[in-house]
């Protein structure tokens, strides 16, 4: 209550100084209906399907209902946004119902530990909404549901969606296609994820010069949400080399607030000062750096493109966050960005995503710096970023063209002439990719003919250059002594064939937007099995067709959500 986030004190729109959160209340829907739910996600709130399907489901995951022990909260961030710092700007519409810790959550949230946050994103508007309604759309919504399961089932760290649901509210937006204020139908997604803390929520207490409240939240995070670092359990070799040991009382106190035990609450809310040393923020800060690298090579691997990647969009546990105008490539192009306000600069263009990350990261270094006190090792952590990307990016080629492991830098090389090789002309990544795992030795490039978009103006030159390639290519492999089949196996696991293609999520948005939902669920089914062969499916896994090629939503979009 003596929070200032507190809205029985304080509740509008405003500058919210001195706090990580405040309370807020979702907003009633007036008509809630369920458009689909993750079994995979419900599970891991304990729910079986039966609940899904309940009227109690739909009233708690739109926001219509709170159930005991449900204390609502909306946390406080801000931003780098296109590379300009921009205060305070969110969270205008997310709502945090609670967390569930302990037996009633299934493990593996992925993080090591056994905690979801359960948030709703379009419930209506927060203190931090700015100018905006807190609302949500349809078609954004939809989009932000299905690919955060389809993430999820392609094995790449992202936050969840546990249900897409209809509020029965319209919501007024001002749509790409005209230009003019549309009316849409309001949506709610109920997304899960082990924290949704971003560098956002660091950055906006250290630009107030809030520096003991950025520490409580670092210690927080650190506490809850790193438990491997505190524990000494860290996976990561590199991180562990200077590893120091950590009094009982710290390890306690973080397995204490973990179990989610009173006694482990006052442990935390009663420390004073920093709850660790400096050694191991900047051990934190390491992790931060090797996460957020390999969640970029797995990213990169598929050829997603987030497309909006401001600090605030950026997770501190490394995870897909914020599913906005993102992107998959259909036809290889390093310098793609399916996000229409960053046409110009192409900031967040396919092939610049590891650098942008960089620069998050940096913006991050710089908001824990008060933490610290020292340039070096924070410039060090984010120079050692560059060889974990590249660590992570090494085992994303091998994984991708069959090899046992990565050798050396000639096979980084032959990865790099055949990404220039398939720039040369409209090459579609997934199906090519998909396609080398069926390629033999002699089989030429015809294997290749369903990922061109225009096969019939292939050159001789061009068929030259991926012959040779496939060549350069067939002496690679003959020296793993793998079996054409066991290569395949493996290919077919790192190369998925089913991706939500931009223009599958339109369709799929045009029916629902119709009262159509059948294409939403069997995507949902589909992208549930990314990597196999599904042959009652393959229409799903074909190119993009020639009507989409320019159409709002299939190629590109707006921010507009
Ligand atoms: P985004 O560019 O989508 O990541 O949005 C940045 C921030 O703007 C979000 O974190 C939200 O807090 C806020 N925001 C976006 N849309 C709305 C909305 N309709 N109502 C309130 N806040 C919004
Ligand atoms: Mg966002
Ligand atoms: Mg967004």
């Amino acid at each position: 209550r003596d929070l200032p986030g507190d809205p029985e004190i304080v509740n509008f729109r405003r500058q919210v100084k001195s706090a990580c959160f405040s309370r807020v209340k979702p907003k009633k829907a007036a008509n809630p209906e369920l458009v689909a739910y993750s079994k995979e996600a419900a599970l891991l709130l304990g729910l079986s399907e039966k609940s899904c399907r309940s009227t109690l489901f739909t009233d708690v995951f739109s926001g219509n209902r709170l159930l005991s022990g449900m204390e609502p909260y909306a946390t406080c961030y801000g931003g780098h946004q296109f590379g300009n710092w921009a205060g305070q700007l969110g969270d205008g519409r997310a709502i945090n119902l609670g967390e569930i810790i302990g037996n009633s959550a299934k493990k593996g949230s992925g993080n090591g530990t056994n905690r979801w946050v359960i948030q709703l994103k379009g419930a209506g508007p927060t203190p931090y909404s700015r100018n905006a309604d807190g609302l949500a759309v349809l078609r954004s919504s939809l989009r932000e549901f299905l690919c955060s399961e389809a993430m999820h089932h392609l094995g790449i760290p992202t936050t969840r969606a546990l249900s897409l649901i209809l509020t029965g509210d319209t919501v007024i937006r001002d749509m790409f296609y005209d230009g003019h204020p549309k009316e849409e139908q309001g949506a709610v997604v109920c997304r899960l994820a082990p924290s949704f803390t971003r560098f956002g929520n660091f950055e906006i207490h250290a630009s107030r010069g809030e520096t003991e409240i950025l520490r409580k939240l670092v210690d927080y995070t650190i506490m809850v949400d790193f438990p491997e670092i505190v524990s000494g359990r860290s996976d990561s070799p590199e991180i562990g080399a200077e590893r120091r040991d950590f009094s009982e009382s710290e390890v306690d106190a973080s397995r204490e607030y973990f179990s989610g035990t009173d006694a482990g609450r006052k442990g935390f809310t009663n420390t004073p000062k920093s709850l660790y040393t400096k050694a191991l923020y900047i051990e934190w800060f390491n992790d931060v750096c090797r996460r957020t690298a390999d969640l970029i090579a797995q990213w990169m691997g598929v050829g997603f493109v987030h497309g909006v990647m401001n600090t605030d969009n950026m997770s501190i546990l490394g995870l897909t966050i914020d599913y906005g105008p993102y992107g998959w490539l259909d036809n290889y192009d390093p310098d793609w960005t399916p996000n229409t306000t960053d046409a110009q600069g192409r900031r967040y263009r396919f092939g610049n995503q590891m650098n942008i990350a960089q620069w998050n990261l940096a913006q991050l270094a710089n908001a824990i710096y008060p933490l610290i006190g020292e340039v070096e090792p924070l410039e060090k952590a984010i120079y050692a970023y560059s060889s974990w990307f590249e660590k992570s990016w090494q085992k994303m080629v091998a994984a991708k063209l069959g090899f046992k492991k990565y050798e050396s830098s000639d096979d980084m090389a032959l990865f790099r002439d055949l990404f220039g090789i398939l720039s040369l002309v409209e090459t579609d990544m997934t199906i090519f990719f998909r396609k080398l795992g069926d390629y033999q030795p002699g089989s030429g490039f015809s294997t290749f003919m369903d990922a061109y978009y225009a096969p019939e103006q292939l050159t001789a030159d061009y068929k030259d250059r991926l012959e040779h390639w496939l060549a350069s290519y067939a002496g690679r492999i003959s020296r793993d002594d793998l079996e054409h089949d066991e290569r395949r196996r493996r290919m077919n696991c790192a190369n998925p064939k089913y991706v939500l293609r931009n223009y599958l999520a339109q369709m799929a948005i045009d029916k629902a937007e119709g009262g159509d939902f059948s294409m939403v669920h069997k995507l949902l089914e589909v992208l549930r099995n990314p990597f196999s062969e599904q042959p009652e499916n393959e229409i799903f896994a074909v190119k993009r067709p020639e009507w989409a090629r320019h159409r709002p939503g299939c190629s590109m979009l707006s921010c507009s959500s």
